[in-house]
């Protein structure tokens, strides 16, 4: 018997039916001779909601504390897919991620797994039981104390546990039916893509895909983990997520050039302007903004004026970030000498994806001039292997979207994109 892994996203719980709904659906998977580990978010928006909560009380709230707040989303829902699972004459026990084994290290809101222990959840299975999980959070190895994974994570406490247990694959269960060539809330022409390689998704989900959790690609490409994408709200096949050798189109179907376009609206820029052009002062500026923990995203480097000797720096990192970023770097206003410091939150990333560009001449060409015939002006422009990613205005934002994937030929003759639930919050 195969141990098969689900876990059910915010939308997929968002009240009772959806509890009960799900609930039908394990117990299926069950009937159909699996072995089934349930993971689960916390309904709805509730994790936004006790965030919310959470700054009434306090403006800035300790994070040991909030962390235990947070948690508590996932154990509502935990306990009451369980109770559904019941109702319906199957036995289920759900368990925190502490019980379930989840050991992670110590920093609260962005905590690693370490490893998982998962002895509570194989004996659970071993009776006979479904196993619901709380998805996004451990225990900290050094501290005892409960810690989160970082906002969505829950899919990452999935695909960690599925190959943990050693699960044939891993089902993630959102309100769209899998992967699309764009998000369908803003592309309706949007395709469902059928299969994607971890390295294309691990891209996406790093572009602001927020279809997956970036950590839980990581572990899946590591473990070597099928990921299969699909809705709670519909029977359709969703999108595996693959190792590049099986998602290659055999025969003579031509892959697909561009496989996606993700869209990112969470990141700031911060500009130095006027840094001296020495050695040593790109590294001083980074060194600061490293150790506050701040994650940088592009950075870019204008060539110094030869009559001034002075350069401009500028970079990306997430708009929260961005109150900490800039007093580091005010601290080292008279050691560096540089003339003023800029903040943008008012920038979008767009980004195309796919491994048949590294084959293919002109795709910058052709992604620029979509974005120049609908009058987009282009600020930052970054790129990997497999991936051309460029900041604009947020005004413009989805209209670029829009621009390159129809430059790209990946609009649907008809709309196949159904949102079924969730607020997109
Ligand atoms: N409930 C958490 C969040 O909203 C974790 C998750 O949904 O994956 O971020
Ligand atoms: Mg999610």
């Amino acid at each position: 018997m195969g141990i098969v892994v689900q876990k059910y996203g915010g939308s997929s719980v968002a009240d009772a039916a959806g509890i009960k709904r799900v609930a039908q659906r394990i117990v299926n998977t069950k009937k159909a001779g699996n072995d089934v580990v349930v993971v689960v978010s916390a309904m709805g928006d509730t994790t936004d909601e006790l965030r919310d909560l959470a700054e009434q009380v306090s403006p800035l709230p300790p994070p040991r504390e909030l962390d235990m707040l947070l948690t508590a989303g996932e154990r509502i829902s935990m306990a009451l897919v369980a109770m559904a699972i019941e109702q319906l004459g199957y036995k289920a026990q759900s368990f925190t991620g502490s019980q379930a084994g989840v050991i992670t290290t110590a920093e609260h809101g962005k905590a690693k797994i370490l490893g998982i222990k998962p002895g509570r959840i194989e004996h659970a299975i071993e009776e006979g039981a479904i196993a619901i999980v709380a998805g996004f959070q451990g225990v900290s190895q050094q501290t005892k104390d409960v810690t989160t994974l970082g906002r969505g994570a829950s899919d990452t406490t999935a695909v960690a546990l599925a190959a943990a247990l050693g699960a044939d694959f891993c089902e993630i269960y959102s309100d769209v039916d899998g992967v699309f060539t764009a998000d369908p809330r803003i592309v309706p022409s949007a395709r469902k893509l059928d299969k994607v390689s971890y390295e294309e998704m691990l891209e996406m989900a790093a572009s602001g895909a927020k279809i997956l959790h970036l950590r839980c690609v990581e572990y899946a490409r590591r473990y070597n983990m099928p990921v299969h994408v699909r809705s709670s709200f519909s029977t359709k096949e969703g999108t595996w997520i693959l190792p590049a050798s099986s998602t290659e189109n055999e025969g003579t179907m031509e892959q697909a050039i561009i496989s996606g376009v993700a869209h990112d609206s969470s990141q700031a820029k911060i500009t130095v302007v006027g840094v001296p052009d020495k050695i040593g002062e790109a590294a001083r500026i980074f060194e600061s903004l490293a150790e506050t923990g701040v994650n940088i995203d592009m950075v870019v480097q204008n060539v110094s004026a030869a009559a001034t000797g002075r350069t401009d720096i500028s970079f990306t990192l997430p708009k929260e970030d961005g109150q900490v970023a800039m007093s580091a770097l005010a601290k080292l206003e008279s050691a560096i000498g540089y003339e003023r410091l800029l903040f943008a939150d008012t920038i979008g990333k767009v980004s195309v994806i796919g491994a048949g560009m590294r084959s293919f001449p002109g795709i910058t060409a052709k992604f620029f001039a979509a974005l120049a015939g609908s009058g987009i002006n282009i600020d930052m422009i970054s790129t990997s292997e497999i991936r051309i990613s460029v900041i604009v205005s947020d005004a413009d934002l989805v209209n670029a979207v829009q621009a390159a994937h129809t430059a790209f030929g990946l609009d649907a003759d008809e709309v196949e994109a159904v949102v079924y639930g969730g607020t997109g919050r």
